[in-house]
C-alpha cells in the first residue's frame, strides 16, 4: 500500500463492550496528533450505509474514557453482508475522502472488515473488543476484565446469601460461544463447577458430585454456567438438578446485561488506549487488514483473515485447575 491515509473513519460495531469508548479516543487524539481527519461512523456498518458520518475533534472525545457504552452507539448491519450495502458504503466514505478505517467490534465485525478492505481497497484496522476474550492472537480484548470483574461482584454477593440459607446457585453468565467469562469468574469466586460450551456438560457428573457434596454435608455450592453451554444454560440445568436432588434448596441466577455495562476497568481502559493509538500507527505505517492485539505485553498484529478463523481455545489444564480447587 502506498497511498497515504490522511482521513480516517472510527466505528464500534458487533456487541458493545466497555472499553469502546477509550479506544475511539485514542483513535481520534492520535489521528488528530498525525495531521488526520478524523470521522466517527455511528451505529457500526449501519451508519457507514446510511452516512451517518461526524466530523471528530480532540474535544468530541472529551470525558468517555470511564464511560460504559460506545458514544458511537453500535448496531449489527444485515444490509452489510450483501455486495449492494458494502457498495454504498464505500460511496460514502469516498465522498468524504475517508481512506482508512479502524473498526472496534469482535470477529463478525472483522468478518465484514476483511471482506469490505478486499473489495475496496481501503485499509481496515481491527481492534478486538468484545467481552467474550474468544479472539486468538491477543492475550487482552477490550471488554473482558470489566465484564468478568462485574460477574465476580456479583457472584460474591451471591455466595454470602448462598451462605447465610445452605444453598446451592446456579449462576448463569455470559457466553453463547465462550466460556471464558464462567471460567475466570468461576474460578475467582471458588465456584464449585464450571460449564462452558468449550466441553460437553456432563450432567451425570455433575449431579454424583453434587450428591457426595449433599452427603458430606457441604451445603454451599456454586454452579456457574456459561449461557451457551450445550446442555441449554442455567435453567435446564436447574431443572435436572431440582429433580434428582429435591433435599438441596436450588435457586438460580441469570446475571444478563449488567455484565456489558459499567465503567470499564483500569486494564480495559489501559489496553483500549494502547489499541486505539497502535491502529492509527497501523495505518500510517501502511499495515492492510490486521487485527492489533497485545501477546505478551507487545503489540501484535495479526491478519483479519486469520483472526476470524482462529478462536482462542481453553486448555484442558484450566479444567483441572477448577477440579483440583472445587474439591
Ligand atoms: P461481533 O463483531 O460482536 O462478532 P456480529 O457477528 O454481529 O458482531 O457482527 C457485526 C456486524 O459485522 C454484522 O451485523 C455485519 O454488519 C458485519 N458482518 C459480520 N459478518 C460479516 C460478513 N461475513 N460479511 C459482511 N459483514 C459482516
Amino acid at each position: 500500500m502506498d497511498k497515504k491515509v490522511t482521513k480516517i473513519g472510527v466505528l464500534t460495531s458487533g456487541g458493545d463492550a466497555p472499553g469502546m469508548n477509550a479506544a475511539v479516543r485514542a483513535v481520534v487524539r492520535t489521528g488528530i496528533y498525525y495531521g488526520m481527519e478524523v470521522f466517527g461512523i455511528m451505529r457500526g456498518y449501519s451508519g457507514m450505509i446510511e452516512n451517518d458520518i461526524v466530523p471528530m475533534h480532540s474535544r468530541s472525545v472529551a470525558n468517555i474514557i470511564q464511560r460504559g457504552g460506545t458514544i458511537l452507539k453500535t448496531a449489527r448491519c444485515k444490509e452489510f453482508f450483501g455486495y449492494e450495502g458494502r457498495k454504498k458504503a464505500h460511496a460514502n466514505l469516498k465522498k468524504l475522502g475517508i481512506n482508512g478505517l479502524v473498526i472496534v467490534g469482535g470477529d463478525g465485525s472483522f468478518r465484514g472488515a476483511h471482506q469490505f478492505s478486499e473489495e475496496f481497497d481501503i485499509p481496515c484496522i481491527g481492534l478486538p473488543g468484545t467481552i467474550d476474550k474468544d479472539i486468538s492472537g491477543t492475550d487482552f480484548t477490550i471488554g473482558f476484565d470489566t465484564a468478568v470483574n462485574t460477574a465476580v461482584e456479583a457472584i460474591d454477593k451471591i455466595r454470602d446469601t448462598a451462605d447465610a440459607h445452605d444453598r446451592l446457585f446456579i449462576i448463569e453468565v455470559m457466553g453463547r460461544d465462550a466460556g471464558y467469562i464462567a471460567l475466570h469468574s468461576g474460578i475467582a469466586t471458588g465456584a464449585e463447577h464450571i460449564l462452558i460450551p468449550e466441553r460437553k456438560t456432563d450432567i451425570e457428573e455433575l449431579i454424583d458430585s453434587l450428591t457426595e457434596k449433599e452427603k458430606r454435608k457441604k451445603l454451599v455450592n456454586m454452579v456457574v454456567v456459561a449461557e451457551g453451554d450445550n446442555f441449554g444454560g442455567a435453567d435446564e440445568v436447574a431443572k435436572v438438578v431440582k429433580q434428582r436432588l429435591p433435599n438441596v434448596d436450588t435457586r438460580v441466577c441469570v446475571l444478563g446485561h449488567i455484565q456489558r455495562g459499567g465503567a470499564p476497568s483500569c486494564l480495559d481502559r489501559v489496553i483500549a488506549s494502547r489499541m486505539g493509538y497502535s491502529a492509527v500507527e497501523c495505518l500510517l505505517e501502511g499495515r492492510y487488514d490486521v487485527m492489533v492485539g497485545i501477546l505478551n505485553n507487545k503489540m501484535h498484529f495479526t491478519p483479519l483473515e486469520k483472526a476470524v478463523k482462529a478462536k482462542q481455545k481453553i486448555s484442558d489444564e484450566w479444567m483441572k485447575i477448577v477440579k483440583i480447587l472445587a474439591s
